[in-house]
């Protein structure tokens, strides 16, 4: 579903991504862990084009844009469409209900009649456990609350794929919980994932595949018994705080 070959990205002289290659299945949810600046929501604005990468292929579905030929709109477009993108910071219309933040880019971006939508958005709204909050707008709403909105609006869209930055660092601990509930019951569902969190008993519930990302590149991954309890390389234990 998800094909990213030698990914390179640089800030300035700053080499912010160091060729990063990546294969993620259908339905498997991945997740990346690993240190503040080390490039992990510019790697997810790469996939989406909210960054141009310098070099290298991004495939996801049957869309591929290549950094060394100049990318086309409409590609780029169509591989937006294929990820939905799932922000820390919610990212809601604030004037709009949540119903209202749901409807918006199926309507006005994909032209769909909107009552066709509203039913879809009051469903998608029920999966995360919100049917009875549609008409309250974000500020009426839980940090926890807006989050799952803004996962209702990015499904909306019937996005291939969801990248999600951080969902759950926003968030007071209290609230975190209901945010992975319902991711978990994303994954389980089947929805292909690919998070960045420091989040990790996000990271234990949902993955399939643990990354640890540092310096730019993959140091070591594996499912989460794997990764989390019996890392291999010293910069992933020293992350995780475990000593050798
Ligand atoms: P992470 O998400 O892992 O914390 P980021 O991808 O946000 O890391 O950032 C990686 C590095 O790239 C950091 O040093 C950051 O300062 C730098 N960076 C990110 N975005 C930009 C930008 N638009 N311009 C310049 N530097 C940037
Ligand atoms: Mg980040």
């Amino acid at each position: 579903m998800i094909t990213v070959e030698q990914l390179t990205k640089s800030f300035g002289s700053h080499r912010v991504l160091n060729g990063v290659d990546l294969r993620q299945a259908a339905s498997e949810s991945v997740v990346f862990i690993g240190p503040s600046g080390c490039g992990k929501s510019t790697f997810l604005r790469c996939l989406n084009q909210l960054e141009s990468p310098d070099s290298g292929r991004v495939t996801i579905d049957d869309v591929t844009i290549d950094a060394s030929k100049p990318v086309q709109r409409e590609t780029q477009r169509q591989l937006r469409l294929r990820a939905g993108m799932v922000f820390q910071q919610f990212h809601l219309f604030p004037h709009l209900s949540a119903l209202e933040n749901i409807l918006e880019a199926p309507v006005h971006v994909l032209g769909r009649p909107r009552r066709e939508v509203e039913a879809e958005a009051l469903d998608l709204l029920a999966r995360v456990g919100l049917a009875d909050r549609a008409h309250h707008r974000p500020s009426q709403l839980s940090g926890g609350q807006q989050q799952r909105v803004a996962i209702a609006r990015a499904l909306a869209m019937k996005p291939r794929a969801l990248l999600l930055d951080e969902p759950t660092s926003a968030l007071d601990p209290e609230l975190r919980e209901e945010v992975r509930d319902v991711l978990r019951r994303l994954a389980d569902d089947g929805l292909t994932m690919l998070l960045v969190t420091h989040d990790l008993q996000l990271a234990r519930d949902v993955a399939d595949r643990i990354v640890f990302f540092h310096g730019g590149s993959i140091v070591e991954s594996g499912s989460p018994t794997e990764l989390l309890d019996h890392p291999t390389h010293p910069r992933t234990r020293e992350f995780l705080g475990k000593t050798a």
